[in-house]
């Protein structure tokens, strides 16, 4: 009997004939708990329900479940590591995480069925970054790609992350000049970590976050980086030295904390979704993401080479349009799978 797999409430396998199911990302607790196995691809909340269920075995990577601790004050429960580039047997699949880029502990996962290979990616990134490697392509041969496709759309605005990061920088040596408070809304977990070793790099400036960024930015620096930040919240208004502060708020905040109310400011986002919105509310808009861009997914998926791509997340059936029409790959958003794939009709 061929494997069988589906998007249901995450991406789901059914082995036969030993009726083994194995999830990874589960959205709900529900899915989760009816399969024998769940696997976590990385840390943001999207993806990283299972982590703080008892009744659910997981498989992670040991940073994974660290950066999910963080982010959410919940503890990580019935969890085994899973070190990458090494092959472990798992209810008697082989499985293999390999490095996908995104976040720190993000893992694209390698399913070795007996009759199929399948390559998960999670959530990628293929630009070698300051905070992350690239996203590994898998030495085997792939038979079935699971790709996500977050912006797999052609049309959406990414410059280079090199000259987004400038234009960044710009803008906050430009308003601390002015004795503007640069004040930026950026993703607590991936982004923050990126733009913080960035800007340490390239100008001193104090950078001030979250309790919770904070807490990210320690397990990055247990890990070898060396972010240099302060926390706003246990700041003394006076301390606020504004020709050389930079604010860093998380991406939803409307609102200024208080200490900034008596302060010139000046508010931008720095969110890949820049790439589709305009967000007037701000002054500048960054299109920075820690996501694979259309090129850089299709570039990624001409590297792996499987038989066929799934497309999930995002702009699926966008990203799996161009896929046939570039690649000249079979390719369908996982999601309108009419029926499950069997082994003849694979062939
Ligand atoms: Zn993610
Ligand atoms: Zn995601």
């Amino acid at each position: 009997m061929p494997t069988l797999f589906k998007y249901d409430k995450g991406v789901k396998f059914l082995k036969k004939p030993e009726d083994l199911t194995l999830i990874a990302d589960p959205t709900t607790v529900k899915a989760a708990s009816e399969c024998d196995a769940s696997f976590i691809t990385h840390a943001h909340t999207d993806h990283s329900l299972a982590f703080p269920n008892e009744g659910i075995r997981v498989y992670s990577t040991e940073l994974a479940s660290k950066l999910f601790e963080g982010l959410t004050s919940r503890k990580a429960k019935n969890t085994e590591f899973v070190n990458f580039n090494k092959t472990m047997n798992i209810n008697d699949v082989d499985v293999r995480f390999i490095p996908a880029g995104h976040l720190l502990g993000a893992a694209q996962i390698v399913f070795y069925f007996e009759d199929l290979t399948i390559a998960y990616t999670g959530d990628i990134s293929t630009d070698e970054m300051i905070t992350v490697p690239k996203a590994a392509v898998p030495e085997d041969d792939i038979d079935i790609l699971i790709t996500e496709a977050t912006y797999g759309k052609g049309d959406l605005f990414f410059d280079s992350r090199e000259r987004i990061k400038a234009s960044i920088l710009k803008w906050v040596a430009d308003n601390l000049q002015n004795n503007n408070v640069p004040v930026i809304n950026i993703g607590h977990l991936g982004p923050a970590q990126e733009i913080i070793a960035y800007l340490n790099e390239m100008l001193s400036v104090d950078i001030y976050c979250d309790n919770r960024t904070s807490e990210i930015n320690k397990v990055y620096n247990e890990e070898g980086q060396n972010l240099q930040w302060n926390r706003f919240d246990i700041l003394n208004d006076s301390e606020l030295k504004t020709e050389r502060s930079l604010i860093l708020l998380p991406r939803a905040a409307k609102e200024l904390p208080d200490f900034l109310k008596t302060h010139k400011v000046s508010r931008s986002i720095i969110t890949g979704q820049a790439s589709r919105f305009a967000y007037s509310k701000f002054e500048q808009a960054f299109p920075f993401s820690m996501h694979a861009n259309c090129n850089e997914l299709l570039d990624h998926v001409k590297a792996v080479n499987p038989q066929k791509v799934y497309t999930l997340y995002g702009f699926d059936s966008e990203l799996a349009a161009i896929i046939r029409q570039k690649l000249q790959l079979p390719a369908q958003p996982i999601k309108l799978s009419k029926k499950r794939l069997t082994l003849e009709e694979f062939f």
